[in-house]
This record gives structure tokens, sequence and C-alpha cells, in this order.
């Protein structure tokens, strides 16, 4: 009886199983051809100035709207296209048209502003990969400055000694680099001695223990950060009052709904580069 249960429990779950793969499945075979069929965009969330609250840069956040299920998260795709090797040719996308776009609006009048754009490791093993990032900043004209590459700790971890010498190539070209989701992964602090990075941004999920509770990591982490000269952006803020804190605390960036979700460029254009006449 036992047996005959447990085979019906088998039963049940085969199928849900199966339906799980074939998405999958199926949404790496039509991630395979949205970048063609138009079915992608970089959306853009603002990232402004803590003290002077004046809008410095922008996040780029890659969006696949399907033409069957709409709208499917970045948590969803990404993963499919990292482990189906797709990441290499949506990363170069990304980056080609974020650049294009972020030039574009300065030469269009608007402030210059800094670009960040998420990394995967397999980008980064890439042969090639600095040759196209190169491009992208030289058939945009956004100067290597301006440009953020966000690498995450488990990304770094996976190979420290490559991590280190291709964190130096890019740094020899004047890109900077970020350490993403600060806090989350399994990096050993020693590590920031070693990696020649620019910016920790502070997980969302700090953030959103202030103003009560969190006060004690997010101040560790500005004073290694000042320590080692490095800027910090704190990424989900959502409330005035976690704003106010993080400006209290001397934060040099943020970014989060309160003040601005990813957005379109047309919508991003719309509301932070038209020049109002009274
Ligand atoms: P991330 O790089 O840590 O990006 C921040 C995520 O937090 C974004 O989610 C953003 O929409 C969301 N967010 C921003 N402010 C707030 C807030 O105030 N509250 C809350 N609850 N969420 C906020 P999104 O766009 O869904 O992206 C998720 C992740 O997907 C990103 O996390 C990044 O790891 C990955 N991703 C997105 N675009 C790309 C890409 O072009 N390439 C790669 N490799 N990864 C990407
Ligand atoms: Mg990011
Ligand atoms: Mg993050
Ligand atoms: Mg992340």
């Amino acid at each position: 009886h036992a047996k005959q249960s447990g085979r019906n429990r088998l039963a049940e779950f085969v199928p849900e199983m199966t339906a799980a793969t074939q998405r999958r499945a199926a949404l790496e075979r039509e991630l395979r051809r949205a970048i063609g069929a138009g079915q992608l965009a970089v959306h853009y969330q603002p990232q402004f100035d803590c003290a002077s609250e004046a809008l410095v840069g922008v996040e780029a956040l890659l969006r696949w709207r399907h033409p069957e299920h709409g709208p499917i998260s970045p948590a969803e795709f990404i993963p499919i296209a990292e482990e189906s090797g797709l990441i290499v040719q949506l990363g170069a996308w990304v980056l080609q048209r974020a650049c294009a776009e972020v030039a574009g609006w300065e030469r269009a009048g608007g402030p210059a502003l800094t670009l960040a754009v998420n990394m995967s490791a397999r980008q980064l093993r890439e042969p090639g990969f600095i040759e196209d990032v190169m491009r992208a900043l030289a058939g945009s004209g956004l100067p290597p400055g301006r440009l953020e590459l966000e690498l995450t700790e488990s990304l770094l971890m996976e190979d420290v000694e490559g991590a280190v010498a291709f964190m130096q190539a890019v740094r020899a070209t004047g890109v900077r680099l970020a350490i993403d989701d600060f806090g989350t992964g399994y990096s050993s602090l020693a590590y920031l001695q070693t990696f020649p990075i620019n910016q920790l941004k502070v997980d969302r999920s700090f953030v959103q223990l202030l103003p009560e509770r969190g006060e004690t990591i997010i101040h560790a982490v500005l004073a290694l950060a000042r320590g080692f000269g490095l800027t910090v952006v704190a990424e989900g803020v959502e409330e005035p009052a976690q704003l106010e804190w993080l400006r209290r605390a001397g934060c040099d960036v943020v970014q989060g709904y309160l003040l601005g979700k990813p957005m379109a460029p047309e919508d991003f254009a719309e509301r932070f580069l038209t020049v109002r006449t009274p």
C-alpha cells in the first residue's frame, strides 16, 4: 500500500516537473530569437547623488517582453541565458544598446551620466570581451570612465586570480568596476584589498531594514569603502526615512523605487531630460 501511494505521488509530481522543464526549454528557444524579433529592451533606473539629489547615473536593466507570456522577469530568463551561453550575445547587445542610448541623451543636451551594466561570469570568460566593451564605447562615443561594470561577489569568487587579472585589464581601459549586491555573497573582506574596484553597491536587503535596523551593517560598509577609497551606492531605497538615514550616514549615491523605477528609454528621457520651459 505504501508503495502504491508513493507511486501515486510520483505520478502527480512528474507532469509538473515536465511542465517546468518544457517552459524552460521553450523560453531558451524563444530567447535565442528575441533579439532579432525586437522583444528585448534596456530599461534605465536613475541614480542620484545622496547629498544634492542630482541625477548622476543610470543602471541598465534588461527587459524581455514575450509575445504570449508578456514581460518575463530577469530573475527567470537571466539564469536560462547564463546556462545556455546566450548571455554572451545578450550581454553584448545590452552593452552596445545602453552605451548608445546614454551617449545619445548627452548629445541631445542631457547631463553626463554614468552607466552601470550588470555582468555575468560567462561574459567575462569570453575571449574578446574587453574588445566588445571598447567597441560599444567607441561606437557610441561614451567615455570609458562613464561606464561601470557591475560584478557580483560569487562571480569574483569563482576564480579569484582570473577575476583579478580580468579586472586589471578592464581598469586599464578606464572603465570602472562595482561589486553588486554587496554583503550577500561569500567573498572575504580581504579581497577588497585585492580587487581593483571603484564602488560597492549595498544590497537592498540591508537598505530595506533601515531606519530601525541594518544601521550597523551599512555603517560598516561605508567605513570599509572610505578606507579603501571606494564610493557606495545604496540600492532599493523605498522610504523617505531610508533616504534621510543614508544622507546623514554619508552614503554617496542612492537608487530605488522612491526616486525612480527602471523605465523604458523614452520614459526616462521624458522624465529626466526634457528641458521644461516656463
Ligand atoms: P540587480 O543588478 O541587483 O538590479 C536591481 C534589481 O532591483 C532590479 O530588478 C531592479 O528593478 C530592482 N529594484 C530597484 N530598486 C528597487 C526598489 O526600490 N525595491 C525593489 N523591491 N526592487 C528594486 P530586475 O530589473 O528585475 O533585475 C534583477 C536582476 O537581474 C538584477 O539585479 C541583475 O542581477 C539581473 N539583470 C538585469 N539585467 C541584466 C543584464 O543586462 N545582464 C545581466 N547579466 N544581469 C541582469
Ligand atoms: Mg545591478
Ligand atoms: Mg543589486
Ligand atoms: Mg543582483
